[in-house]
């Protein structure tokens, strides 16, 4: 520290930090020149905590089987500021035809489901919303306003269009959503706060492990559960298309399905949770409704699985849990 005494005063005080004190760090320092307990600071901020996977599942089932449908149909356009009628017309396909498919393959097997949507495509579809609703076993959750990416926004964008999101869908629904899934799974380092102001019992956007868990947020107990996803049990990775980029569907739709498959049969031999996530604008064409049927099928052909929606699972285990204090 000796040599720095000669600094002139006029240096501002975070260039004689930066010279003199290596081991803080600070903006201009490059993750390379971190100290450990830096590095540690900053991947433990929201970290995955107690495993809440209960001794058993409601009347003894092995294995809870939780079925998303992320019904973003025009939204992720928008917010791209892609404009063209074409693209919009995938999203309409979401809405005209996959969701009521989807409806109708739920109430043939009697399956209830969760379905994360935007506010603005809950605003442009209506009679979607009341269809899900009218089958009264499904849960609709939060996903984000226009499917903004929450890590691009301010602390209090992505606030206000949370807070938007929740009063749109408790009016279009008439009741407060209970969890959330951030829209392309994008969790800012101020999510988990604006979660808990909002009261939700739970996220489905994390990837800490496959069961569910109790998020921690710089060492303590949040009370939020986390019900956790996985690119791999997504439809988008091996479906989704864009005519001028490199995605594309590169695996054959029964591919999807072996997938998928040992994934579920894992989770059955563990005892835990299967967590699929899917979007009406990809899994709702012919023949990938006709993989999801299948899989349905099979999954069901084992005794003892639980399929229910997110909010059941996250009640559930939340109940099953003495040590959490969740709203
Ligand atoms: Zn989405």
């Amino acid at each position: 520290m000796k040599k720095c005494l000669w600094l002139p005063i006029s240096l501002s005080a975070v260039l004689v930090f930066s010279v003199c004190c290596k081991n803080t760090p600070t903006q201009e320092q490059k993750p390379w020149e971190w100290s450990l307990e830096k590095v540690r600071a900053e991947v433990n901020r929201i970290r995955a905590g107690k495993d809440l996977t209960p001794e058993s599942w409601p009347d003894g089932a092995r294995v809870a089987v939780a079925l998303s449908f992320d019904f973003d149909a025009e939204t992720n356009a928008l917010r791209d500021l892609n404009l063209s009628p074409g693209t919009f017309s995938q999203g309409e396909y979401a809405a005209r035809v996959a969701v009521p498919r989807i409806l109708d393959l739920l109430d043939k097997y009697d399956i209830p489901a969760s379905f994360f949507v935007p506010a603005v495509s809950a605003l442009l579809h209506k009679e979607q919303i009341q269809a899900i609703l009218s089958k009264k076993k499904h849960e609709i959750g939060l996903h984000g306003w226009i499917h903004e990416r929450n890590s691009l926004l301010s602390e209090q964008e992505e606030r206000e269009l949370m807070q938007r999101s929740f009063d749109t869908l408790k009016e279009l629904t008439g009741k407060a959503p209970i969890g959330i899934r951030t829209p392309s799974w994008d969790f800012s380092l101020h999510t988990l706060a604006i979660i808990k102001e909002l009261g939700l019992l739970y996220d489905s956007s994390l990837m800490a492990d496959d069961r569910p868990y109790e998020i921690m947020a710089e060492g303590k107990p949040t009370g939020v559960i986390e019900l956790p996803v996985e690119w791999l049990l997504d439809d988008y990775p091996y479906f989704g298309f864009s005519r001028y980029s490199s995605v594309r569907p590169h695996i054959k739709t029964m591919d999807v399905f072996a997938v998928w498959a040992a994934e579920f049969e894992q989770a059955y031999e563990e005892g835990t949770l299967f967590v699929l996530t899917m979007h009406p604008k990809y899994i709702g064409h012919r023949s990938r409704m006709a993989m999801l049927e299948t899989l349905i099928q099979y999954m069901q052909t084992h005794a003892d699985v639980w399929f229910a929606t997110h909010e059941e699972i996250a009640r559930f285990v939340k109940e099953g849990s003495e040590v959490l204090d969740l709203p």
